[in-house]
């Protein structure tokens, strides 16, 4: 008996509550076969779930045999999961359509290509990816090629949506602000097929203060004036260990981190909001349950809630995060501090804590 089998068997440790215009939902691991992770992702009560599709760390995966695509969608048909609107599988660290070395960027989109063909094979509709970094090199053409190969993609493939991630902005990464997604959305051709994906700590860590009701619409004020509200797919769900405008992609639970509850209590009453996979990427320390499962009732606790009756609970929290706040606090002002005289050039990432998701 499989490790799924046996949560079906005892029965769900969350119970996963449908009536919610909100899908509030996790990243979940996909132990006992790809099709696993629709049990998974019921057992933390998810409404909506991200997946890896293979290894994201690895260039070439076996094939995506017939058997499991099958059982994947009986399983979403079984436990009522919609693969076209609810899912939203997570692309390979490794892809960079924006590289400016040729034979990397086609090795990439090989990769990318590979994996939006599982989507399909998976009645799978949306497909979110990182949409690189320039190395160094020029960033119109950085943002030109990324285009370009996502053009080809959207050739070469039937009805799944790209989805391109906002990123932190550090190094040299692109898609770290609104005008290089606007950017982007204007270099593709068949726009239908292209959506984008905003993480809330990747948005604050690049500088846009969505803390408080004012900067939050704001910032959707300028998506739907440089995007469009028609072309968002996801929101990844994560508070931020590091301070505003710190250029880290340090993901933290919900409530405890700079960002703070408020932030996702404006969320979870953004009409904006509603229908689309809205998916937590928290540290979960080993455990893939129990903090999903609690981010997610938090999460859902949230609406229709005021900015005084989450106060206490606003407080709690952010208690549960003072030790790491405080720690990444001290990081980024020494590094204010050595950068001041100086440019305000922002620092490479060549860190080993520190990888994009
Ligand atoms: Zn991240
Ligand atoms: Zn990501």
């Amino acid at each position: 008996m499989g490790k799924s089998d046996k949560i079906v068997e005892k029965g769900f440790a969350y119970v996963r509550n449908t009536k919610l215009d909100y899908k509030f939902g996790a990243h979940v691991h996909t132990e006992g076969g790809i099709y696993s992770s629709v049990i998974h992702a019921m057992n933390i009560g998810a409404n909506s779930f991200a997946l890896f599709l293979k290894s994201p760390r690895r260039w070439v995966s076996p094939a995506l045999s017939d058997e499991d695509a099958t059982k994947f969608k009986e399983f979403c048909k079984r436990f009522k999961y919609n693969p076209r609107t609810d899912i939203l599988p997570h692309g390979s660290y490794f892809i960079n359509l924006a590289n400016p070395d040729k034979a990397k960027q086609k090795q990439s989109v090989d990769c990318l290509i590979d994996d939006l063909e599982r989507c399909e094979k998976l009645d799978i509709g949306l497909y979110n990816f990182h949409p690189g970094s320039s190395l160094g090199s020029d960033k119109e053409e950085a943002l030109q090629s990324l285009a370009d190969n996502i053009n080809t993609a959207i050739e070469r493939t039937k009805f799944v949506r790209i989805v391109v991630e906002n990123m932190a902005g550090h190094g040299n990464l692109v898609g770290s602000n609104l005008d290089d997604l606007s950017a982007i959305l204007g270099m593709v051709k068949n726009k239908d097929r292209l959506g984008f994906c905003i993480d809330t700590c990747h948005t604050f860590a690049a500088g846009y203060d969505i803390r408080e009701e004012e900067g939050w619409n704001k910032f959707w004020d300028e998506f739907e004036e440089k995007v469009g509200l028609e072309h968002l797919s996801s929101l990844h769900l994560n508070d931020s260990k590091a301070p505003l405008g710190a250029n880290r992609d340090l993901h933290q639970r919900i409530g405890w981190g700079f960002l703070g509850l408020e932030s996702f209590r404006l969320l979870a009453n953004d009409e904006r909001l509603k229908g689309i996979p809205l998916v937590l990427e928290v540290p979960n320390g080993g455990d893939n349950v129990v903090p999903y499962g609690e981010d997610i009732k938090l999460l859902e606790w949230l609406e229709g809630k005021g900015k005084e009756e989450i106060v206490e609970k606003s407080e709690e929290l952010q208690k549960l995060g003072e030790k790491e706040r405080k720690e990444q606090q001290g990081k980024f002002d020494k590094k204010r501090s050595k950068g001041r005289g100086g440019s305000r050039k922002r620092v490479k990432p060549n860190r080993a804590d520190e990888r994009s998701e």
